[in-house]
C-alpha cells in the first residue's frame, strides 16, 4: 500500500487521512527496551503521512509528510495528494505536530519552495522558537528533527502560535502532548457532537495506548510520554472520542474501550480511498 488514505466524516468536516510510506512491520523492541515477555513478538507499523481537513470554509492540513528528497518515501504533497484531487494552493493553514522531517519535510517542494503558498502555519511556541536557534542549541533536538534548509526563512510572517490548550481555529483545538519532542501537540477536533483526538507521534502504535506505561525510547522524554499517554487514553475514553496516529497503518482511526489492563484499541473505518500505485 504506497500512497494510500482513508476519507471519513466528523460532524461538519470531511478527513482524509493521507499515507506516505510502504507499509512494512517493526519489531516493538525496535522501540522498546524493557518489553513484557507476553509483547516479545509483537510487531508494529509505522506509516507517515498527513491528514486534511475540509471544513465549510477552509482547507487545513495536519503535518505534511515527508520531504521529496527522502528516499523509499511518496512526497504526499506532489504525488497522492494531486491524485486525491487535493491541490496544494487550496490548503490554507497546516497545523504541526512536532519538527522531525518525517512531519514537516512535505512543507518544501525538491526545489525548496514552500509546497503549500498559501498557507499559515500554527505550531507550539516552543517548536518556533527553537526553529529560530542556531543547529546545536535547539532544545530536546535530535538527529532528523531539525527543520529543512531554508525552511525557517521562508516562514517568517507566516507562523502562529499557541503554548497551551487552546481553540486554534473553529471547532479545533491545540492539545500540547508532551514527551516525544519539544512543542509536541496533538489537535481535538469538535464538530456537531462528534470528537477526533489526532495525537501525532504521542503514541506511534496503537499498542502505546492499550499500553501507556510501556516506555518508546524513541521519544526525547519516555517517562513524561508515558505520563501523557495515560492522561490521553483517560480523555479519550471519557469523551468517546475517535483516535488517529500519524504512524498507524490505515483506517489509522479507532476507539478506546475499557479493558482490565488500562484500554483496548478497536479500530474504526477502513481505507475508502487508494490513488493506485506510484
Ligand atoms: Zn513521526
Amino acid at each position: 500500500m504506497f500512497g494510500a488514505a482513508h476519507r471519513f466524516s466528523l460532524g461538519r468536516f470531511d478527513i482524509l487521512v493521507v499515507k506516505d510510506g510502504i507499509e512494512g512491520r517493526t519489531p516493538l523492541h525496535a522501540f522498546v527496551v524493557s518489553i513484557p515477555a507476553e509483547l516479545a513478538r509483537q510487531t508494529v507499523y509505522m506509516l507517515g503521512g498527513l491528514t486534511v481537513i475540509d471544513t465549510p470554509d477552509r482547507r487545513i492540513l495536519i503535518d505534511a509528510g515527508n520531504p521529496p528528497w527522502k528516499r523509499g518515501r511518496t512526497h504526499v504533497a506532489s504525488t497522492v495528494l494531486g491524485r486525491l484531487g487535493v491541490a496544494p494552493e487550496s490548503v490554507d493553514r497546516v497545523l504541526i505536530t512536532h519538527g522531525d522531517l518525517d512531519h514537516v519535510g512535505g512543507l518544501l517542494t525538491s526545489n525548496g519552495r514552500l509546497s503549500y503558498p498559501n498557507a499559515r502555519l500554527t505550531m507550539h511556541r516552543a517548536l518556533w522558537r527553537s526553529w529560530q536557534r542556531p543547529t546545536g542549541q535547539r532544545a530536546n533536538a535530535r538527529p532528523g528533527s531539525n527543520p529543512p534548509d531554508g525552511l525557517t526563512d521562508l516562514l517568517q510572517g507566516r507562523v502562529d502560535c499557541f503554548e497551551e490548550e487552546q481553540e486554534v481555529l473553529p471547532e479545533i483545538h491545540a492539545l500540547p502532548l508532551p514527551g516525544h519532542r519539544v512543542g509536541h501537540t496533538g489537535f481535538r477536533i469538535v464538530s456537531g457532537g462528534e470528537t477526533l483526538f489526532h495525537i501525532g507521534d504521542a503514541a506511534f502504535d496503537p499498542i502505546f495506548l492499550e499500553r501507556p506505561s510501556l516506555a518508546n525510547d524513541r521519544d526525547t522524554n519516555p517517562a513524561v510520554a508515558a505520563e501523557t499517554r495515560a492522561c490521553l487514553v483517560k480523555r479519550a475514553i471519557a469523551e468517546r472520542a475517535l483516535v488517529v496516529g500519524s504512524h498507524f497503518r490505515l483506517p489509522a482511526t479507532g476507539r478506546l474501550v475499557p479493558a482490565p489492563h488500562g484500554a483496548r484499541w478497536v479500530s474504526v473505518g477502513h481505507p475508502a480511498a487508494d490513488p493506485g500505485p506510484q
